[in-house]
């Protein structure tokens, strides 16, 4: 927990917060009826919720309807606020594979009352995240296919050409909020086909060029 690797460095990376965004997909926002929000709707996963490098996620015991969610993952390495756009991917020093698991069936209670998510996003073995790889081996982080199977059955399959806001704007908008320091990493939302995985099931979430994330579920 709390730290994160980079291929081919020995040294692991401390990580301090997970910036998450989301209804970053249009189509992921409409499968759960949710509107197309004009400014980024941002939430953070605390370091604790890390599995690093795949493992055993636990769901807990208060919830019975735990969705995967395949998310790009990019790891800050230049600490910045109020990051203009233009700079923002100069701040990235690498990109990884992330399931921002969710407890569907809690949140959508929440959501109904207006309290935060947290309990339905940041518990612990919430945020399994891949290896990562340094900036310069992936050539465009807006091109990416992302790919997500339960038990070999394919759920997601989308494409970050179709983010709402693309990486360098959640840097920058993300960053009018919260300092952004090296090793924070964002999440940047999720594609449509999210579903529930339950007891026995292994999750694997690929990203061309970018790496695989493998999990099974208590
Ligand atoms: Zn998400």
């Amino acid at each position: 927990m709390h730290s994160v690797t980079m291929q081919g460095q020995q040294q692991k990376i401390t990580v301090g917060k997970i910036v998450c965004v989301a209804r970053n997909y249009a189509e992921h926002a409409r499968e759960l009826g949710n509107p197309v929000p004009d400014k980024a709707v941002l939430f953070i996963k605390p370091a604790s919720s890390i599995l690093a490098d795949g493992g055993t996620v636990i769901i807990p015991a208060y919830s019975s309807g735990c969705h995967h969610e395949i998310e790009l993952a990019v790891l800050i390495g230049r600490p910045g606020k109020d990051i203009a756009e233009a700079e923002a991917l100069s701040h990235v020093a690498g990109y990884g594979v992330a399931l921002d698991l969710t407890l569907r069936d809690v949140q959508t209670e929440l959501k109904a009352k207006g309290l935060p998510w947290e309990i339905a996003k940041a518990f612990d073995t919430s945020c399994p995240l891949s290896t990562f790889v340094l900036t310069e081996t992936v050539a465009d982080p807006q091109n990416l296919r992302l790919r997500l199977t339960v038990n070999g059955v394919p759920r997601q399959d989308g494409t970050t050409a179709d983010m709402l806001r693309p990486v360098a704007r959640l840097i920058s908008e993300a960053s009018s909020y919260f300092t952004l320091e090296a090793g924070d990493i964002l999440l940047t939302g999720t594609p449509s086909g999210v579903g529930p995985i339950r007891s026995g099931d292994r999750v694997e979430a690929v990203i061309d060029g970018v790496g695989t994330l493998t999990v099974d579920v208590l």
